[in-house]
C-alpha cells in the first residue's frame, strides 16, 4: 500500500474507530508492532503539553486541569470499568448513554472497545493472549506500546454482545471523538467566560491545561493498574494472573489500586474490600445511588471475608461473561455484603 493511500486511511481510522484498511480478520491476525500511524494521536497529547511555554501557567488553568483529571478518573473507573466492563450496577438506557458520552471525554477510545478488552484482559489475565500483560510483554508494552498496535484497535462487539445491542452505543464507540470535540469547546467556552470576568486566562490556556496535560496524566494513571497493578505490591487473593493490591495506585486512580481484590471478586462495584482500603469511586457511586439514578450495587461477597481460597462453585467468576450474568443473579438473591 504507498504512503498516500496510508495516511488516508490512518485519517479515516481517526475520526471513525471502526475503519480499518484491512478486513477486520487480518487486522487482528496481526503481529503485536508498534504502528506509526497509532503513534500520531499520542504524539500530539504529548507535544501539546508543551503550549504551556506559550500560554503559561495560570492558577485557574491548573485547578481546571486537576478536577479534569479526577472528574475523568472517576468516569473511567466508575463508568468504564465498574459499569461497562463488569457491569456491576444497573441504571437506566438514557442514562448509560449519558454515562458512554461522558467516558468518551477520557480520550481512551468507546466505551466498548475499552469494555471488550477490559474483558479479554481478565479472561487471559498475564497469559499470552492478553494484551498488556507486563509478565508476557514487558512493562512499557503493557503501560503504553500495546495501544499503539494495530492488531489491539478493532472492537470485537460478537465478545459483548450485552452492550452491542444498543445502537447509540455503537455509534458512540464508532465516534468516540466527540468526546474530545466536546471537551475542548468547552474549555474554550470556560476560559473565554473566565476571561470576560477578569480572570488572567484565555481559551488556549485552558484547552491546554485541561485537555492536554490532564488527559495525558490521566492516561498514564489509568495505564499504571495495566503496568504497575501487576508488578508491584501485595497479593492477599492466589488469583491465576499477577494482579497485586497497592495504596498508592489506589489513590492516585480514584480505588482501581486494589487490583489483586478486584481480579478474584470482580463482580463487586467495591473494590477496596475494608475501611482503610480507600476508594473513592465506589463512595461516589454510593452517593449517586442515593439519588435513584443507578441501582443494585454489587457487594463484596461474603467468601471474601471468610477465607482467602477461591470457592469451587464461584470458580466460572474467573469468566468475565459469566461474571456479568452471576453478578446479576447474585443481587437478586442478596448474597453479599457491604453495598
Ligand atoms: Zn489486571
Ligand atoms: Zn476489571
Amino acid at each position: 500500500m504507498n504512503s498516500l493511500k496510508k495516511g488516508w486511511h490512518a485519517l479515516i481510522s481517526a475520526l471513525d474507530s471502526d475503519h480499518f484498511s484491512d478486513p477486520i480478520e487480518v487486522v487482528r491476525a496481526q503481529p503485536e508492532r508498534i504502528d506509526p500511524a497509532r503513534c500520531v494521536s499520542f504524539a500530539v497529547l504529548h507535544l501539546g503539553c508543551l503550549g504551556i511555554i506559550w500560554v503559561g501557567v495560570g492558577a485557574w488553568a491548573v485547578w481546571t486541569a486537576v478536577a479534569l483529571y479526577f472528574i475523568r478518573m472517576f468516569f473511567v473507573t466508575g463508568i468504564y470499568h465498574r459499569y461497562f466492563s463488569h457491569k456491576t450496577y444497573s441504571t437506566s438506557r438514557f442514562v448509560q448513554f449519558l454515562m458512554a458520552l461522558a467516558g468518551t471525554t477520557c480520550v481512551q477510545r468507546g466505551p466498548l472497545w475499552w469494555a471488550y478488552v477490559h474483558r479479554h484482559h481478565h479472561r487471559h489475565s498475564d497469559e499470552p493472549p492478553d494484551m498488556h500483560s507486563p509478565v508476557q510483554h514487558g512493562f512499557w508494552w503493557s503501560h503504553i506500546g500495546w495501544i499503539t498496535s494495530n492488531k489491539n484497535h478493532p472492537t470485537d462487539y460478537t465478545k459483548i454482545k450485552d452492550l452491542a445491542k444498543y445502537p447509540e452505543l455503537r455509534l458512540l464507540n464508532r465516534y468516540d471523538l466527540l468526546g474530545s470535540v466536546l471537551l475542548l469547546s468547552l474549555l474554550a467556552i470556560w476560559g473565554a467566560v473566565l476571561r470576560s470576568y477578569g480572570v488572567d486566562t484565555s481559551p488556549m490556556q485552558m484547552i491546554v491545561w485541561g485537555y492536554f496535560v490532564s488527559t495525558t496524566f490521566l492516561f498514564h494513571g489509568t495505564a499504571c493498574i495495566n503496568s504497575m497493578a501487576h508488578v508491584f505490591g501485595s497479593r492477599r487473593y492466589d488469583t491465576k494472573d499477577d494482579s497485586r493490591n497497592s495504596f498508592l495506585l489506589a489513590l492516585i486512580t480514584l480505588g482501581e489500586g486494589w487490583h489483586n481484590n478486584h481480579h478474584r471478586y470482580m463482580s463487586a462495584t467495591r473494590q477496596g474490600f475494608y475501611w482503610w482500603e480507600i476508594d473513592i469511586t465506589y463512595y461516589l457511586l454510593k452517593a449517586i445511588s442515593w439519588t435513584g439514578l443507578i441501582w443494585d450495587l454489587k457487594g463484596v461477597p461474603k467468601s471474601a471475608y471468610e477465607n482467602q481460597e477461591v470457592p469451587a462453585d464461584e470458580a466460572d467468576l474467573e469468566d468475565p461473561e459469566a461474571a456479568v450474568i452471576a453478578a446479576a443473579a447474585a443481587a437478586k438473591s442478596g448474597a453479599s455484603v457491604g453495598a
